[in-house]
């Protein structure tokens, strides 16, 4: 008998909820996470070719301080701007120039538990920067896209970012972190940085794991081991990859994130479209995407 209590409870619940002529209870308790999206490829390589055009339109790069690193700059916040996203220019000096990063906030979610993604949208001036970093920027933005399509209505408040001179320095993200203002380290649970995502002949995702084991960090790195095992994916363990996840990593915050690694073109001319694989930017796009998500979906300690 006490084994069929619930299923009894159930049972009267259905007859009561039939009998209002509605289901009040269930109306009014909030929407179990559904499960993320899925993105094909043509949600994530249009953002690198159109990237390409802006490297081929600038004298070939996107780097700190050139044109075209204000028209990548103007193109990503356009494409947020679209679906929904409050977006944000914070402007910075370096190397006698004014940089950019952008930043997008998705409205809702528990602002004392922010999940942040990122990536760095800068080339270096020697070539476009397509993989190194058109493809993380890429895979951030069409997570991004994909959250705004689905309305998703998150536990933690998300926050996606592009970078601005990575390159040489990592001077966006140290500006960024530097100047949050009080109480705003600490109310980011969890910082997802992505460099290289979609490099050619990737067998092995390397997912970053912080030194720190703060507890966002290792919720967030074993949601990428996970994710990439029930996919039978390999993986293995880095610590920082050298990248803006350092300026995070630098002001204790929690940092995670994964790279698919250096390719021979990097900081060179043919770090074009043709240095990225579309399958392993695809399979990358859905992790940052899957992660995301589900961190994102999970209501914050
Ligand atoms: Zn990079």
């Amino acid at each position: 008998m006490a084994l069929h209590q619930p299923l009894v409870k159930a049972a009267v619940a259905a007859l009561c909820a039939t009998l209002l002529g509605a289901a009040p209870a269930e109306a009014a308790a909030p929407a179990a996470p559904r499960s993320a999206p899925v993105v094909d490829e043509q949600d994530v390589m249009p953002y690198l070719t159109a990237l390409q055009g802006i490297a081929d339109r600038n004298g070939g790069n996107r780097a700190h301080g050139t044109e075209g690193y204000l028209e990548s700059v103007r193109y990503v916040k356009q494409v947020l701007d679209q679906v929904g996203f409050r977006t944000t220019l914070q402007p910075f000096r370096h190397a006698g120039a004014t940089g950019y990063n952008l930043i997008a906030d998705w409205p809702g979610g528990d602002a004392r538990h922010v999940l942040m993604a990122g990536a760095h949208l800068d080339s270096v001036e020697a070539g476009p920067g397509i993989n190194d970093n058109g493809s993380g920027s890429a895979a951030v933005l069409a997570t991004a896209v994909a959250v705004a399509k689905a309305r998703l209505r998150p536990e933690r408040h998300l926050r996606f970012a592009w970078w601005g001179a990575e390159e040489g320095g990592l001077f966006g993200s140290k500006y960024y972190t530097k100047t949050l203002p009080a109480g705003g380290r600490e109310a980011i649970d969890t910082y997802l940085n992505f460099d290289q995502a979609g490099s050619k002949n990737t067998a092995t995702w390397l997912v970053t794991h912080d030194p720190s084991e703060a507890a966002g960090a290792v919720e967030a790195t074993d949601a990428f081991e996970s994710y990439f095992a029930a996919r039978s994916i390999p993986t293995f363990d880095i610590g920082d990859t050298g990248s803006d996840d350092q300026s995070f990593a630098a002001v204790g915050i929690p940092m995670a994130g994964f790279t698919t690694g250096i390719s021979d073109c990097i900081h060179s001319a043919c770090d074009d479209i043709k240095n990225v694989d579309p399958a392993t930017e695809t399979v990358s796009a859905n992790a940052v995407l899957g992660v995301t998500w589900q961190l994102a979906t999970t209501k914050g300690r």
